[in-house]
């Protein structure tokens, strides 16, 4: 197999290559480099005839086979690191380092899925009667990932939703089909026909398929506002849903902190992936006793920091995923600038062919201006001063969102205790973006609905059964 071209949908068990073809540009360089299936309202029926054939025979394969198959797929992965690295790093923008990671991260995510159980609970056990509540699959998933981070969170949704029993239709965004495309290729021989499919397309595929009366669930990344059209778009046949949305995660650094020694991780927490992470800090909430101290080494560590093409050695952040949401962080910089805050690093005037937008940190903008309203989820970043803790507990609440936060503090229980104040899914302290495949990662507030990860996470792709006996007739 070619992992760098012939880019087909796996349907049925069978690749396919669609008859309407998606031109698929890298980031960096602005030049279209590949062709991705555009599949037809046809493509997906055929999809989900194959995934709703395939459904009574998975479901009914051990559960160990089924963990086996698993596994097997990320093998292959592992085998094509290198050629999957390059090719994610051509559609998504990322360095290669990252990119090697992000396959990696997907394949110990899947085999990681693969090691769960199943629970089973038994509600009574009595000369009487004996109940127990099983948990079943429910049948075709449509798993819709994003262009951030195209593998792993595709993984997140693949381990759990097989491992349950059900059969999947995966569908990548538009900006970054290939990876996806090419994994259905790695699975096509693991799975049962129909038992996995992969199919790509423009921006009617995702409605069509969240509106087809062929899917049973809905497990969505994506941004909020795209969350709230396929919660009413699965409405109709009531098909579960699992939203994994957006965020904008405050990050609390403390009065006790030593500036210096902390300046590179905060950093690295907003500016990682070029800033385009779900659980990136989007505001860092500066005390003042240290605000100029952290302020002054994260611009001089940005400095050092190399811009540039993903699969360039040496490169630390890449360009921005595509033209829209290039369009989308250059406004928001735009209007930081119309506004007269002090931009401290960046230069949104700074133009090449590729989608790159330079480091940019803003100093101490109002807690109402857009950049610290709105999810930037790109390399431009807001630090803001703050005096009073319960002050700032309140800044970093009064949001829509509530995916992720951090509190960085020399004095642990005390970053702790404020910690639990934040109304956020996940919360970390001194370190941000530690997930775990065992640990239920969910977004509160409008981040999201339902959970990824751990057994909750397997159990969203589970309906619960329970069985009842009477000892004597
Ligand atoms: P998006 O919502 O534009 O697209 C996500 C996916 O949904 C794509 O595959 C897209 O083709 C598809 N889609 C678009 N319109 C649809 C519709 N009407 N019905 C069904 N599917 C549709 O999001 P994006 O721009 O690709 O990703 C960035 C956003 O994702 C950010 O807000 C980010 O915070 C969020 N995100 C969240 C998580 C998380 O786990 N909570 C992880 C990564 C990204």
């Amino acid at each position: 197999m070619m992992i760098d071209r012939d880019f087909r949908m796996l349907i049925g068990g069978r690749l396919v290559p669609g008859a309407a073809r998606l031109a698929v540009e890298n980031p960096a360089t602005g030049d279209i480099f590949a062709e991705a299936p555009d599949a037809s309202p046809a493509d997906l029926d055929a999809a989900i005839d194959a995934a709703r054939g395939a459904f009574a025979g998975w479901r009914d394969t051990p559960i160990e086979a089924r963990r086996k198959a698993i596994v097997a797929l990320a093998g292959r992965l592992i085998e094509e690191v290198e050629p999957m690295k390059r090719l994610l790093t051509r559609e998504q923008g990322k360095p290669h380092k990252d990119a090697a990671e992000e396959v990696l991260g997907a394949a110990s995510w899947l085999k990681a899925a693969a090691s769960l159980d199943i629970p089973v609970t038994v509600n009574e056990d009595s000369a009487e009667r004996y109940s127990e509540t099983r948990h079943v699959p429910i049948g075709v998933v449509a798993a819709i990932a994003p262009w951030n981070y195209p593998l792993i969170l595709a993984s997140f949704k693949l381990g759990p939703a097989l491992l349950a029993g059900n059969c999947v239709i995966l569908k990548p965004s538009p900006f970054t089909p290939l990876t996806a495309l090419k994994l259905g290729e790695l699975a096509a021989d693991i799975f049962p026909a129909g038992v996995l499919n992969v199919i790509s397309g423009g921006d009617a595929l995702g409605p069509w398929l969240t509106g087809h009366a062929g899917i049973d669930k809905v497990s969505f990344t994506g941004s909020t506002a795209t969350g709230k059209k396929v919660m009413a778009a699965a409405s109709d046949t009531l098909k579960r849903v699992t939203l994994e949305l957006g965020g904008n995660d405050p990050a609390i650094v403390m009065h006790d902190v030593d500036a210096g020694a902390i300046a590179e991780r905060i950093f690295w927490a907003a500016f990682g992936n070029a800033g385009q992470i779900c659980i990136a800090s989007k505001r860092i909430y500066v005390h003042e006793q240290v605000y100029d101290a952290l302020r002054d080494a994260l611009v001089a560590y940005a400095r050092t920091v190399k811009v540039g093409d993903g699969a360039d050695q040496g490169t630390q952040i890449g360009p921005v995923n595509n033209g829209l949401q290039y369009e989308r962080v250059l406004d928001l910089i735009r209007d930081a600038r119309a506004q007269g805050y002090a931009i401290l690093t960046g230069d949104d005037e700074e133009r090449t062919p590729g989608h790159f937008i330079p480091v940019t940190i803003i100093d101490n903008p109002p807690e109402d201006s857009r950049i610290v309203q709105e999810e930037q989820f790109g390399p431009v970043l807001p630090l803001l001063k703050f005096g009073d803790y319960e002050e700032v507990l309140a800044r970093a609440n009064a949001c829509e969102y509530g995916l992720g936060a951090s509190v960085w503090g020399a004095d642990e229980e005390a970053a702790w205790a404020l910690a639990e104040r934040i109304e956020s899914g996940n919360v970390w302290v001194n370190e941000t973006r530690h997930l775990s495949p065992f640990a239920a990662f969910a977004g509160h507030k409008q981040s999201g609905f339902g959970v990824e990860n751990g057994e909750a996470g397997l159990l969203e792709y589970l309906v619960p059964k329970t069985l009842t006996r009477k000892r004597r007739l």
